[in-house]
This record gives structure tokens, C-alpha cells and sequence, in this order.
């Protein structure tokens, strides 16, 4: 129960391409993570391509880091588990050992596999001194052994990913095992056209609608204020017609819904 989740890469159901922009991260993710998953024989020879054993994606709220973690198990084959720091320290009580040995030894049967930690400041952060909970803190000195102990034959096959909004408060030694930092940023006017359009692709969109123009009206929205922005203008046709049923309007069916219009978010 401190998994929240283990999904083999068939039924994970996002790629790389169902994500806007952020093109830079994708590439770095497969070459780090997918080119020596698919390919393992290439990167035997010599000492120079080590295999990455770590990577912290970091930046604002909403920006597809989750997303980010689902799509790379897709595109480099690997199974994908889920745990979530903040459920972690507050479940794991007692049993740090028992149960970080316990995942690692999981996600050797299952390699290759990506762990993805969310939140990772709440269960690596930084010591926190006498306040600290002395859980918390063996916790995070036992997910650290069990990470540094995986064999070296299983480092190229397990990549501990992990995600923050807060990468000031991860520990030294946190970092140090995570030598690859990728920045996830908020996205430019460009790049909110292109996340605009994979969410609006199956939608029916009044004509005069304009890209460049919501997307200059959307400065500072990160991919999930842009979601839940398209969410909010396909509800408003079914309201609409809720109400003219309400009045009695005709008989109206799904057919007859409005298209969407994104000019009243302007
Ligand atoms: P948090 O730091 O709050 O956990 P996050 O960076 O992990 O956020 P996600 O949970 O991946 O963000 O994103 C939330 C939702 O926003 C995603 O499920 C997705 O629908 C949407 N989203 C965010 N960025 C993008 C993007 N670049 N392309 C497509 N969808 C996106």
C-alpha cells in the first residue's frame, strides 16, 4: 500500500507526443533513459557512458512532470511505479527498512522499471534538524541505501525519477543521486499554442476562434491551468443546453451542443 501505483508500459496510455512542447526534456529523457533501456548493448563498452541511475524534474506546479514520468515508461518499455513522498512518511511508520527493501527487491523483478517519486522533498528533503520526525529521517536513509545497493546489473534497468516544486529542500546527498537535474518550465505564448492544440484537437471550435490570441491571454499558465481552461469552455455548451431543456426548448439531443467558444476566455 505505499505504492500508489505499478502499471506495465502497454496500459500506461500516454506518449511523448500527447504532450506539448517541453521538446528539449524529451529528448534528454530518451537519451538518458530510453536509449539505454531499449539498447542496453550499446552502452556496455568502457567506463565513459555510465548508466544514469537518478533524474530530478523540477519546476512550477502543473507543468507535466507526472506526465512527463507516464510517457517516458511508454516510450523506453519500462514498467512504472508510483509512490508519492508526502503518503509515504506519513504511512510508513516503523517498518522504513522492511519496506524500501521490499520495493527495490519489486522493482527488480519488474526491471526494466521506472520509480517515479512525487513530491520527492517530502521523503529526501533536506535534514530537517531536531524537529525532524526520527521516521522521516530513516526512511529516507533507507531508501537511499536500498537505491545505492541495486547491483549494477539492474542500474540500467531501474532509473529512480523524481519530481518537485521545491528542489531547494532536497538533501546534499538527495542530490548527489540525482546527478541529472531537468528543468520543467511554464510555457511560453508558442508553447501554449501547441499544448492548446493537443487538448482542443477533438473538440468542435467555433471558426473564429485564434490560437495566438488565447495564448497571449494565458501568460503564466502552466499545461493544467490550460486543461482545466479548455475543460471549463466544453462544459459551458452542455450547460447551456441543460437550461434550454430546463425552459423547454424543443427537443434538444448531444448533437445539438454549441461548439466551443474560447473567445470568452479572451
Ligand atoms: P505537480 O507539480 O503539481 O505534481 P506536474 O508538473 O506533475 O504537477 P502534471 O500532473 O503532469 O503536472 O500535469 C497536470 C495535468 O496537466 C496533466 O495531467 C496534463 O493533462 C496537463 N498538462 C500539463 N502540462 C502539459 C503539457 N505540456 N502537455 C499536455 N498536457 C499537459
Amino acid at each position: 500500500n505505499f505504492i500508489s501505483a505499478v502499471v506495465p508500459p502497454s496500459e500506461i496510455g500516454v506518449k511523448f507526443e500527447d504532450i506539448g512542447a517541453l521538446e528539449d526534456v524529451k529528448k534528454t529523457l530518451n537519451e538518458l533513459v530510453t536509449l539505454p533501456m531499449r539498447r542496453p548493448e550499446l552502452f556496455t563498452r568502457g567506463n565513459l557512458l555510465r548508466p544514469c541511475k537518478g533524474i530530478l524534474l523540477f519546476g512550477p506546479p502543473g507543468t507535466g512532470k507526472t506526465l512527463l514520468a507516464k510517457a517516458l515508461a511508454t516510450e523506453a518499455g519500462a514498467n512504472f511505479i508510483s509512490i508519492t513522498g508526502s503518503t509515504i512518511t506519513s504511512k510508513w511508520f516503523g517498518d522504513a527498512e522492511k519496506l524500501t527493501k521490499a520495493l527495490f527487491s519489486f522493482a527488480s523483478k519488474l526491471a526494466p522499471v521506472i520509480i517515479f517519486v512525487d513530491e520527492v522533498d517530502s521523503l529526501l528533503g533536506a535534514r530537517g534538524g531536531a524537529s525532524e520526525h526520527e521516521s522521516t529521517r530513516r526512511m529516507r536513509n533507507e531508501f537511499m541505501a536500498a537505491w545505492d545497493g541495486l547491483r549494477s546489473k539492474d542500474s540500467q534497468r531501474i532509473i529512480v525519477l523524481g519530481a518537485t516544486n521545491r528542489p531547494f529542500d532536497l538533501d546534499d546527498a538527495v542530490i548527489r543521486r540525482l546527478p541529472r537535474r531537468i528543468y520543467v518550465d511554464l510555457p511560453n505564448s508558442e508553447n501554449r499554442i501547441k499544448i492548446l492544440k493537443i487538448f482542443l484537437q477533438q473538440e468542435n471550435i467555433e471558426s473564429s476562434f485564434r490560437y495566438d490570441e488565447l495564448a497571449n491571454a494565458t501568460d503564466g499558465y502552466s499545461g493544467s491551468d490550460l486543461k482545466n481552461l479548455c475543460i471549463a469552455a466544453a462544459y459551458r455548451p452542455v450547460q447551456e443546453l441543460l437550461e434550454e431543456e430546463k425552459r423547454g426548448d424543443g427537443n434538444k439531443t448531444a448533437s445539438s451542443l454549441r461548439s466551443l467558444n474560447l473567445n470568452d476566455f479572451i
